[in-house]
């Protein structure tokens, strides 16, 4: 039987044994094995008596033993509490039969990239709109060019991460376009009596709105509030001299709400809007613009985070004055993701300005962009989001979720490479004949073809490439065997060189002495290579120089190591990491 098949066997053999209390049963792996490579049913006496052998010897060893071996040959079998990850559906929208058309919006600032924790209003929003074949919206609110200041770059990166996500819109509105819009309403509610200008001094204001006491300015006529409010719109007042107010209730149990403003003058002479320059002063807040759209633009289904409930309170007094019916609001709670599902955005924009991350894509970010880089997948970032759905409740999630849901998607079509970090040379003596190793691009996938790793033996000697921690390994061990290859004991090391003789070939050997398996590479048959890890530290080394058929954008997986992503290969091969 060839290598690749008793290596399975050890794999599954040791992993089953290390499971179950260090001991495994040959039903299990045949299971195993059989799943990953149906072919093998053909010859399924003789494969059985070989899982026999391997899961009696396995049983011998101390679990102990079963977990080094594990560790040093297939260290991806131990990822910590695998979780078994499962796709699951949305549960329907409530109300849908009262509208004809289900229409969803997702309506981000262009302050920022997008970041993780936003892609869960755009999954849910996307996809629920596709589920009743409605309406996906997707609507800049750029209306705040002092605060929260609108950058002209970000508006292409967020298109560009929703396409990424695999979410196409059918509208797209820009609220900064959208300004004359906001003002014929802003002049309705004027007219109803239902918004007043206010020049008041802001403290002076708080005071009296905190003890639920009206301003001066609230008991203002119609004619007298349109007056003001055409004054605000030649440029009369400067800013902060004057806003427009909604009325709400004094006594709303939430101060902030009381009186809320519906828009406020900027200088846009001082701070030019990236879209409109400085064309207007008087902007409306978030809360107008916001609440105003969702109706002029027949959004049946609002969904995002708990956060906004509080602005919930504020629009249902705008639509409660222009006597309209609030769509259904659909408010998830909050999940807690450690480092960063939420993230602060003038702190990161500090740091990045500093040179402290590379940029929006930095691996250590939890941006949409550095999930890209990395080569997760936005499947696997759908599929986590579906986890959760629409829950109102807390949930905590780590990043091994995703990363689980990730490798789900990413593991039948990773082809493995030999991937040597920290070289140490191994020049292996006494060596009769020329060697070659074919091994498979990916074990359970023969379709996907083999790679060959030529080893040229010259005066009985081959030149090798292994890991430093191999290299430690061989010293402590003073035998491995050289996956697919042959078995070697050592002979002599220094800090920079090992040398070792030849010991026999057969991997039954290997595993009778109990022999660590190792990757390495022939020194001239790899490339440079260097690795980005998570945490933007860079891994040195080289990789097979079959890495040529890999594209830019693929992810792999560096056997021993993890899953990469080619980044890019000119002259150096940049591959980003992924995950275990
Ligand atoms: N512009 C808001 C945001 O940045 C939209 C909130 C909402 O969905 O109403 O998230």
């Amino acid at each position: 039987m060839e290598e690749s098949i008793k290596i399975l066997v050890w794999k599954y053999a040791l992993q089953n044994a290390y499971r179950y209390g260090g001991k495994a049963q040959s039903k299990a792996v045949i299971g195993k094995v059989l799943a990953e490579k149906p072919e093998l049913r053909a010859v399924a006496k003789e494969l059985a008596n070989i899982i026999q052998q391997i899961v009696d010897e396995v049983n011998r060893m101390s679990l102990e033993e079963q977990r080094k071996l594990l560790e040093d040959s297939f260290p991806e079998l131990l990822v910590e509490k695998e979780v078994e990850p499962v796709v699951k559906t949305l549960p329907p929208l409530p109300n849908v039969d009262k509208y004809s058309k289900v229409v969803t919006r997702y309506a981000p600032n262009p302050d920022f990239v997008l970041h993780f924790g936003q892609a869960r209003a755009i999954y849910l929003s996307h996809d629920y709109a596709r589920m009743y074949n409605g309406i996906f919206i997707l609507r800049f609110e750029d209306t705040d060019p002092k605060n929260k200041k609108p950058v002209l770059e970000y508006y292409d990166a967020i298109r560009e991460d929703i396409e990424w996500l695999g979410c196409k819109w059918d509208k797209e509105y820009i609220q900064s376009l959208r300004l004359p819009i906001y003002y014929e309403y802003a002049r309705k509610l004027i007219e109803a009596g239902a918004a007043y200008t206010c020049t008041c001094n802001p403290e002076t204001f708080k005071k009296l709105v905190s003890a639920g006491k009206p301003c001066p300015c609230r008991g203002l006529t119609v004619e007298e509030n349109l007056e003001k409010w055409d004054k605000m719109l030649e440029h009369f007042y400067g800013e902060g001299e004057a806003v427009l107010r909604v009325k709400t209730d004094l006594q709303h149990k939430n101060v902030s709400v009381r009186e809320w403003v519906a828009f406020r003058i900027i200088d846009t002479s001082r701070e030019p809007h990236p879209i409109v320059g400085d064309k207007y002063i008087l902007w409306p807040t978030y809360h107008f613009a916001n609440g105003l759209d969702d109706h002029l633009m027949d959004v049946t289904h609002i969904i995002r985070g708990k956060e906004f409930l509080s602005t919930l309170d504020r629009h249902l007094y705008l639509y409660k004055h222009f006597g309209w019916k609030y769509p259904e609001a659909i408010h998830y709670g909050r999940w807690l993701l450690p480092r960063g599902g939420a993230m602060s955005k003038s702190k990161t924009l500090k740091a990045i300005k500093a040179g402290l991350f590379k940029g929006f894509d930095d691996p250590r970010l939890p941006t949409l962009a550095a999930l890209r880089r990395r080569g997760v997948q936005p499947e696997a970032i759908r599929q986590m989001i579906l986890e959760v759905g629409i829950k109102q409740s807390e949930v905590s999630l780590s990043w091994d979720n995703l990363y689980a849901y990730n490798r789900r998607i990413v593991e039948p079509k990773a082809k493995r490479l030999f991937f040597v970090h920290n070289p140490v040379k191994l020049l292996v003596y006494g060596l009769s004949k020329q060697y070659e190793a074919n091994i498979r691009f990916h074990p359970s996938k023969p379709e996907m073809g083999f790679r060959m790793l030529k080893v040229k033996v010259e005066n009985s000697t081959a030149s090798l490439f292994i890991c430093s921690e191999d290299a430690k390994l061989l010293k402590d061990r003073g035998m491995v065997r050289l996956m697919e290859l042959f078995n070697v004991k050592l002979v002599m090391s220094s800090e920079n060189l090992l040398e070792a003789m030849f010991h026999s070939e057969t991997y039954e050997e290997a595993r009778r002495l109990n022999m660590p398996l190792i990757h390495w590479l022939p020194v001239d048959q790899c490339v440079k290579a260097k690795v980005v890890m998570s945490d933007a530290t860079e891994l040195e080394g080289v990789v097979e120089n079959n890495c040529t058929i890999v594209k830019v954008g693929d992810v792999v997986q560096f056997e021993r190591f993890g899953f990469v992503k080619l980044d890019s290969k000119d002259g150096y091969w940049i591959f980003y990491y992924t995950h275990k």
